[in-house]
């Protein structure tokens, strides 16, 4: 039996620690925040945005149903502007100025590595401290009720007592290991990394776009099952055999171009699965079309379909029996088919990172348990702060 013996370093108490810096983290931290939460996010990595930047998938998908209807609000719409806000982008002028017929689609390309230095400053800017190169290792339990995050961070072990939690992890690790049920996602093998060539920079050089010079290259068929295997994310087995297949068929690829001729741009320093691990919440979200929810949080849209839209319940957001922790993000409590695929983009990952911090606030203000949040003050104040409930 191998024992750790280390000394605990104890950190400063936080209201709420939020970990996980993507889209989701960011979207609850500073929706969290913003309601007087001294607030914490906690990131293994060194940069803010997730899949979003360190995966290199710089692309928003829709904020509106595809038919000209915006459908999401509030932080998700903030963090669309932010993306593109020193950096490239291809959204077209009537979504930036909100005038006249939307004939194209609020999505927008942006660049990963500008729009993970806007973040930075946007944390700052909301007052929410940030620690990186801090793995939350697992949460420390009381029963069911979370005392705060054990941390591995280069000090050593680490303690960050807090009033409560929210998982952005993109694979639910805090929920699982807090004892909330889970599911585990399935995906095939992937290979994506940003790439350009002598032909893309002439094309550019001749006026070009930005978002086409800096191009995405799939190396492996994006559905692909080229090694016929399911891989799952949550061992360091299989992610490294998916990180090293993935990278070893770009390396593949390229090698049929000259030298001189091309440039892979960036690599993903986060694997690129599209679902590791979820919560199974108090409900499930399904995307049933025309379903309502008493307690609807908000709505997403359908990127492969135009015009549905689907209300998501707060509901999915955290487990009856754990009064302290929420999971925002890829990770909420959905089914394995079309209602985790709408949820899972990244506009409905701020909506629940912006729903999760809002509840987190009004639980700790008001004592109550994440299940006994009142809905109708959540649903409020969610729409005083932008968000809009169709
Ligand atoms: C191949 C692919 C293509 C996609 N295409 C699109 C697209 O075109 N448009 C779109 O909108 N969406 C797309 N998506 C989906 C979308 O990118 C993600 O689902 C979304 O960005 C997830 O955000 P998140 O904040 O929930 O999680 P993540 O982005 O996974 O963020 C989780 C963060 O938590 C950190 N973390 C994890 N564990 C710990 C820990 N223990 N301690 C500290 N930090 C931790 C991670 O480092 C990461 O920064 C795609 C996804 C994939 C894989």
């Amino acid at each position: 039996m191998i024992s750790d013996n280390r000394k605990i370093i104890e950190k400063q108490s936080y209201d709420l620690i939020v970990v996980g810096g993507g889209v989701a983290g960011i979207a609850a931290a500073v929706a969290a925040s913003r309601k007087g939460l001294k607030t914490l996010i906690l990131e293994k990595r060194l940069l803010l945005g997730g899949l979003a930047t360190a995966g290199l998938i710089s692309f928003y998908e829709p904020l509106c149903n595809l038919s000209g209807k915006q459908v999401v609000f509030g932080i998700a719409e903030e963090l669309i502007k932010l993306s593109i806000k020193d950096g490239y982008d291809n959204l077209s002028n009537d979504w930036k100025n909100k005038t006249g017929e939307h004939k194209t689609s609020y999505s927008t390309y942006f660049s990963p590595t500008i729009f993970a230095m806007v973040l930075d400053e946007y944390l700052k800017e909301n007052n929410v401290d940030v620690r990186f190169d801090s793995l939350a290792v697992f949460p420390v339990m009381n029963e069911n009720v979370c005392n705060g995050i054990m941390v591995e961070s280069a000090a050593g072990r680490e303690f960050y007592p807090a009033k409560a939690v929210i998982d952005a992890t993109g694979d639910a690790s805090v929920a699982d290991r807090a004892g909330i049920p889970t599911r585990v996602g399935t995906n095939y093998l992937l290979g994506m990394a940003h790439y350009t060539s002598r032909s893309l920079a002439e094309e550019y050089a001749q006026g070009g776009k930005m978002y086409k010079f800096r191009k995405w290259l799939y190396a492996l068929d994006e559905t692909g099952q080229q090694d016929k295997k399911v891989h799952e994310g949550v061992s360091s087995e299989d992610i490294t055999d998916f990180i090293v297949q993935g990278r070893a068929a770009v390396l593949k690829k390229i090698r049929k171009e000259e030298k001189e001729e091309r440039e892979i741009m960036s690599i993903p320093s986060m694997p690129q699965y599209r679902t590791i691990r979820r919560i199974v919440g108090a409900k499930v979200f399904d995307a049933e079309l025309g379903k309502i929810y008493e307690d609807a949080i908000g709505n997403c849209a359908n990127w492969k379909k135009p015009g549905l839209q689907y209300q998501i319940p707060y509901g999915s957001l955290y487990h009856n029996d754990f009064p302290n922790i929420w999971a925002a993000g890829r990770i909420i409590s959905t089914d394995e088919d079309l209602g985790w695929e709408v949820a899972r983009i990244i506009p409905a990952c701020a909506l629940t990172g912006q729903v999760s911090g809002t509840a987190a606030a009004i639980a700790i203000r008001g004592g109550y348990a994440a299940k006994d949040v009142p809905i109708k003050e959540l649903q409020d104040t969610l729409v005083k702060d932008g968000v809009v409930i169709q």
